[in-house]
């Protein structure tokens, strides 16, 4: 379908005397047979003789010679060959320069991996580079000298850590080396392209870790997510088999591939530990982390400050990084499992129960199957509360504010937010008195002078 949508686009490219290929991430991705993602052009077209090529088409880019052709309903970037000039701030080619051949234009992209075009029109592969060996011997390397490139656009760092995990390529010799050198360079890049590749990373890799452990070696993780550094070395206790670092990389690696709210989650939720460190008095090289979540949510919220997380992320992360430490266990009564729903929310149910399981794995302890068992029958016990229709929230009850005011003959005031906060305890711990007679009858109960 979208060979077909490269055939069309290219085709009409070339039969008005440009040349055209389809390049990119596209290729390298159609070569090793996995789902490719957006269909990227290159071609000799200058943008105004795209646009006149394509009248549906849109300048999207022009300031980098990007059109957007819309073929079939699908938008495709079509972009005109070019090179780059210096990059003196870091960030952005200082100068965009249209080439006449797609060789030059090849010269200017990261890796070799992504630096192969594909003739749809003919099947052949240009590949100057030699992106082609490197795919199948999986090794990640940069396309002309790495120290030049990482310096160039030091962005390509996090590309390198992102591809490293997602495509499994082991570093080239001397790319880490170069990685490390180029490091500083990452305090000038936008935080949001920062936050693009981190949050690609965890959710496109199937062991996100492999790129954290890179960016450790490399130096890299003090400019991106320094808070981490503290977990590297800081030993847990009994109950874990893995220090504070590998424990948080188990547990993102645990969590499944698409769920990268969770990841993140998991990635934050243990900050809090190694500043709440306390050596057990009895057992020494053990040690106990009191009320460490709550300065993980400090942390945490520190990294969405920084990285601009979207409102609903960080409300998400942030609920999950709190509530990582209330574990329900087959003792609690049906009300503290209907406590334990106000506090997560019916919303938030999925999330806490993905990183729960996340956090019990990466214990890596023998008692790990056992645990999880465990959490699979409160997880069965809290979607049994939620099916039967249980009050967890001042809406669940089956009297409003409104109602109150009219029974009591009171004006609403902030007596009533503790009336209804007090209702909704006891119909948490009896879920028979939410019925609109028994609670207005209690509310005049709870409102008497006592
Ligand atoms: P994916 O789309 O799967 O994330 P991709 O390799 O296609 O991976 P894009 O960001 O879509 O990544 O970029 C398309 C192509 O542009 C890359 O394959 C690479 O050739 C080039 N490219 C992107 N960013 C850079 C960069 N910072 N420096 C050099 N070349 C880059
Ligand atoms: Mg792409």
């Amino acid at each position: 379908m979208t060979d077909a949508l490269a055939r069309a686009i290219c085709g009409r490219l070339r039969a008005a005397g440009h040349d055209a290929y389809a390049v990119g991430g596209f290729v390298r991705d159609r070569i090793l047979a996995r789902p490719t993602g957006d269909l990227d052009l290159a071609t000799s077209a200058h943008p105004d003789q795209v646009l006149e090529l394509f009248p549906r088409a849109h300048p999207t880019g022009l300031q980098h010679g990007t059109v957007t052709v819309v073929e079939d309903g699908c938008p495709v970037e079509v972009t005109t060959f070019r090179s780059e000039g210096l990059y003196s701030d870091k960030r952005r080619p200082d100068a965009v320069r249209f080439v006449s051949s797609i060789e030059e234009d090849l010269k200017r992209r990261d890796f070799t991996v992504n630096a192969i075009a594909w003739d749809p029109l003919t099947d052949a592969l240009i590949d100057p580079f030699d992106g082609l060996a490197d795919l199948h011997d999986a090794t990640l390397r940069c396309v002309g000298d790495a120290a030049v490139r990482f310096g160039e656009d030091a962005l390509r760092l996090l590309r390198a850590v992102r591809f490293h995990a997602t495509h499994l390529l082991m570093p080239a010799p001397g790319l880490e080396e170069a990685m490390g050198a180029a490091a500083p360079g990452l305090a000038r890049i936008a935080v949001e392209r920062i936050d693009r590749e981190l949050s690609l990373l965890l959710e496109r890799a199937e062991r996100p870790s492999m790129g954290f452990e890179m960016a450790l070696r490399c130096g890299l993780l003090p400019l991106v997510l320094p808070e981490l550094l503290a977990l590297v070395g800081q030993a847990q206790n009994r109950f874990h088999a893995f220090d504070c670092w590998e424990h948080t990389l188990v547990a993102v690696d645990a969590v499944p591939v698409g769920a990268t709210t969770v990841r993140w989650a998991a990635l934050l939720h243990d900050l809090g530990k190694p500043a709440s460190a306390e050596e057990h008095p009895e057992r020494p090289g053990e040690f106990r982390f009191f009320g460490h979540e709550k300065i993980s949510v400090k942390q945490a919220e520190g990294v969405a400050e920084r990285l601009r997380f979207s409102k609903r992320r960080r409300a998400a992360v942030i609920a999950m990084v709190a509530t990582h430490m209330l574990h329900p266990t087959a003792e609690w009564s049906a009300a503290a499992i209907r406590r334990l729903l106000r506090r997560i929310g019916a919303d938030g149910l999925d999330d806490y129960l993905a990183l729960k399981r996340a956090d019990v794995a990466a214990k890596g302890t023998p008692d790990v199957p056992e645990i999880l068992r465990g959490v699979d029958e409160i997880e069965r016990r809290l979607r049994a509360e939620l099916d039967a229709g249980s009050a967890f929230s001042r809406k669940d009850l089956a009297v409003d504010g409104d109602q109150l005011c009219a029974a009591l003959k009171r004006a609403p005031g902030r007596w009533l937010g503790t009336l209804l906060a007090a209702l909704l305890e006891r119909v948490i711990d009896d879920p028979e008195l939410n019925d609109e007679a028994r609670l207005i009858a209690l509310a005049q109960e709870l409102s008497e002078p006592s």
